[in-house]
């Protein structure tokens, strides 16, 4: 029957449509969350990127802000005369392959300890030694990763565009950020009672492997490179009255001639004029050569 034919295809159409038209409305609104999630999603990220960058800057600008003062110690002490006299008269350098009295380079990093002396005032003391732990940024390679960066950029400057340059400069502090050391330093030092509050003495500063050592008196710095026997052997107390007794000993001593070997007497020495001899015929002396 062609009616209920086309009443079938009507159905068919209709049934066929309507689920066409159903999935096409379902389709469409999953479409726009999906959209949207995938929005958000992407929002989110790059939020929380950017919040990450916002803190790896943060932690760029903190680190260089928190060792501007052993930059700046690290840069004076390559440069004699920004570094002044007292400072040097206090400081020792240790280079790992050297050997110290009282520093020990080890896998852990550095030991120093100095016994029976306080390290701020140099002068002996009963005050045991106290262990303290110190992590000490490293300060060459802060430096010089920065500058390595500035001075290729510099160059590229020069070459491509200027805009490389003033990239180099966050670039080179980024690197520098991420290539940061520390060096542990384990110190075994006294303080004598007066100077126990002086806990930030010595200064230490880690510049690559040479460590950097300033002790509160220069005779700590005595100690510490030559060792204690320097005072014991220096008899200071004795020494000016040496001085004053060698001084008077010329006025009371009349002065004193040396004989001398094989000198002539000194009236022998001098010359005297006398009349010439004349020599007469029998005075001639007898050559020992003619007969
Ligand atoms: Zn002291």
């Amino acid at each position: 029957m062609p009616e209920d034919k086309a009443h079938d295809h009507a159905t068919q159409a209709g049934s066929s449509t309507a689920p066409v038209s159903d999935s096409g409305i379902s389709q469409n609104s999953a479409a726009q969350p999906a959209w949207k999630a995938v929005l958000a999603w992407c929002l989110a990220r790059a939020g929380a990127l950017a919040a990450r960058s916002w803190r790896f800057v943060c932690d760029v600008v903190r680190y260089y802000w928190g060792i501007r003062q052993p930059l700046g110690e690290y840069v004076a002490g390559f440069a004699p005369n920004l570094m002044s006299e007292s400072t040097r008269m206090r400081e020792v350098r240790l280079a790992p392959y050297e050997s110290h009295r009282f520093a020990e380079l080890t896998t852990d990093g550095w030991t120093v300890a100095i016994p029976g002396r306080c390290v701020v005032c140099g002068e002996r003391t009963a005050v045991p030694p106290v262990d303290e732990n110190r992590e000490v940024d490293e300060a060459a390679r802060a430096f010089l990763v920065p500058l390595g960066s500035v001075g290729a950029g510099a160059l590229l400057a020069l070459i491509y565009s200027r805009w490389l340059f003033l990239l180099s400069i966050p670039l080179g502090l980024i690197m520098g950020y991420l290539v940061r050391g520390k060096v542990h330093v384990l110190l075994r030092v006294a303080r004598c009672g007066p100077h126990a509050a002086r806990t930030n003495i010595p200064q230490i500063l880690a510049w690559g492997n040479t460590l950097v050592l300033r002790f509160g008196h220069k005779l700590v710095r005595k100690v510490f490179l030559y060792g204690e026997t320097v005072d014991s052997t220096v008899p200071q107390p004795d020494a000016p009255l040496d001085v004053s007794a060698a001084d008077e000993r010329p006025a009371e001593r009349p002065p004193e001639t040396i004989p001398l070997a094989d000198s002539p007497h000194p009236d022998d020495a001098t010359i005297r004029h006398s009349p010439p001899s004349v020599f007469g015929a029998e005075d001639e002396p007898e050559s020992p050569l003619v007969p």
